[in-house]
């Protein structure tokens, strides 16, 4: 993977990752995850065999011949494959189920469109009757048949996603998202917004493609969403069920976002407090001990003692009363400034009403962005960073402050009161004088493209904080192929191990969530950086899948 050919041959792909022609030779990746997988030795155009990657079964689109041969490979036995192979019957399968499920939703959807052209007369709804026949049909119970009927359905307005699943070019899961996320607009919209995303969803997963289309429709179509959420804000309660296990849930629903990740944060936060002090379990444990704890009136000190635990000498333990915190601590009376909210300049300027999104929680509406901004400028120690992008999302410079920008995050609407108007919005509205001087007397460093001149590298092996942030704003999640754990949450790895010479820079370092800089370090992994921030996930079944970050919310 280190040789010069080999990068520039990569780099050559990811200078486009989905602009590819159809009759370009290298290998399509028809279900592939935020990257592009490599053929060892290149496409072979002769030569190139069966099921293995570049071969005429690893490629081919999706029909009778290519369910024949993964049908022969079952036949044959998958045991005489190599991992190669495998993967290659894997994928192909896939392919050949997507072509399937839109066959079935396609008869479904006549079905349906039958049953509408049909007189009703004081019976049952179209949509119900043909949900009993399909229900009867498949032997499904009516709410999964009801389910069946509406992705049909759904799928039937946007053409663009309905071609792809026949081609394989997304499975049934994709365009399922497709369908739920563009629910809510009118047709012509969410054909819009389907043809616009559809070209590269096979290369997103579902939670990828999920956060993509969020962040389109909020864009799109915010007064939208609005009325939706305000609507449903009229349904706000709170639910209790048992769960499978015999165990009780209990949830908040319809709640304010910004609010809702606040409380989730300050639930962590006493958590965290409370693991550090000696409270045994994972943090997801303590954290719903804390929830329980919070929400009975019990103060979440006294977990260290019911549960029978020494606490350290900073949180001694003891039962009643609750223990006071040991001098020079307290316990976590706010949400900690562990947020880490993104949002366009002119979102936080109340100039656009373009979506932002939360670290670990995803996609989240301009006005909720700028709630949670003016919660987090009334916390002490909160830092603001600002990544300069190109036009289409991708950074290009980073800057650190404490300060915002003067007219950003002023205090939310009230509750009860009537929301603000919401702003213009558009091409025409201009960043303040004042922002702009903000903006200007940032310092921003410029992220290194292609070759790496080091400038901020440093000879520790941990990266200094602006190492780190640049790091992290490169890459936001984990670069892992189709990992989505916020690079906050990551470890920074070094590409090339420190100890044998590896730089701690930005042309050898990247976040790795815990469990694949675990798998990076084991037997048939390996990894190449062809330039900062582009990683070459090398895996065991011996494909190279390239990765690079998803755009920022522009
Ligand atoms: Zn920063
Ligand atoms: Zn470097
Ligand atoms: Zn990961």
């Amino acid at each position: 993977m280190s040789t010069d050919s080999e990068r520039a041959r990569i780099r050559s792909w990811v200078d486009s990752p989905q602009a590819r022609p159809a009759s370009d030779t290298r290998v399509r990746d028809a279900l592939g995850a935020g990257f592009t997988h490599d053929v060892s030795g290149g496409y072979r155009e002769l030569g190139a065999r069966g099921f293995e990657g570049g071969g005429p079964a690893d490629v081919m689109a999706p029909c009778s011949v290519l369910a024949e041969l993964t049908g022969q490979a079952l036949e044959a036995g998958v045991e005489r494959l190599t991992d190669d192979e495998l993967v290659g019957v894997l994928r192909a399968a896939r392919r050949v189920a997507s072509w399937q499920q839109a066959v079935e939703l396609a008869a479904v959807a006549e079905l349906a469109e039958r049953r509408v052209a049909e007189p009703s007369g004081q019976g049952p709804r179209p949509a119900e009757r043909v949900s009993a026949e399909v229900a009867a049909a498949l032997t499904l119970t009516s709410r999964a048949a009801d389910a069946e009927v509406a992705l049909a359905s759904g799928l039937s307005r946007l053409d663009a996603v309905g071609t792809a699943l026949r081609r394989g070019e997304i499975d049934l899961a994709r365009a399922s998202v497709f369908v739920a996320e563009l629910a809510g607009l009118d047709s012509l919209l969410a054909s819009v917004l389907a043809d616009r995303h559809v070209f590269g969803a096979g290369g997103r997963t579902t939670a990828q493609l999920r956060q993509l289309l969020r962040r389109a429709v909020l864009a799109e179509d915010p007064e939208a969403v609005r009325r939706r959420q305000r609507a449903a804000r009229q349904d706000a309660r709170v639910e209790t069920w048992p769960e499978g296990s015999g165990n009780g849930a209990i949830a908040g629903r319809e709640l304010p976002a910004d609010r809702a990740i606040l409380a989730d944060r300050h639930i962590r936060a006493l958590a965290r407090a409370l693991q550090q002090a000696g409270m045994p379990g994972t943090l997801e444990q303590i954290s719903a001990e804390v929830f329980l704890a919070l929400l009975t009136g019990q103060a979440p000190g006294s977990l260290l003692g019911s549960t029978g635990q020494q606490g350290d000498v900073a949180y001694p333990a003891a039962a009643q009363p609750p223990p006071e915190p040991a001098p020079g601590r307290s316990w976590p009376t706010g949400p900690l400034s562990t947020v880490h909210l993104t949002m366009p300049l002119s979102t936080w300027l109340s100039i656009s009403d373009r979506p932002g999104e939360v670290a670990g929680y995803g996609a989240l509406d301009a006005w909720s962005c700028r709630g949670l901004a003016s919660t987090l400028a009334g916390q002490s120690g909160t830092r603001y960073c600002l990544t300069v992008t190109t036009p289409d999302g991708y950074p290009l410079g980073h800057a650190c402050t404490r300060t915002p920008p003067p007219g950003a995050a002023q205090p939310p609407p009230s509750q009860s009161g009537p929301e603000r108007a919401p702003p213009r919005g558009g091409p025409d509205d201009a960043i303040p004088a004042s922002a702009a001087a903000w903006v200007g007397g940032l310092t921003v460093h410029w992220l290194e493209t292609g070759a790496c001149s080091h400038p901020r590298q440093t000879p520790a092996y941990r990266p200094g904080r602006l190492l780190e942030h640049l790091v992290k704003a490169r890459n936001p999640t984990c670069t892992a192929p189709g990992c989505r754990r916020p690079a906050q949450r990551c470890d920074i790895d070094h590409v090339v191990p420190y100890h044998q010479g590896g730089r701690t820079c930005e042309c050898n370092t990247h976040p790795a969530c815990r469990r694949h800089h675990r798998c990076k370090g084991s037997r048939g992994w390996q990894l190449a950086m062809p330039e900062p921030g582009i990683l070459a996930w090398q895996l065991p079944h011996g494909r190279t899948y390239v990765t690079r970050a998803d755009p920022y919310p522009i």
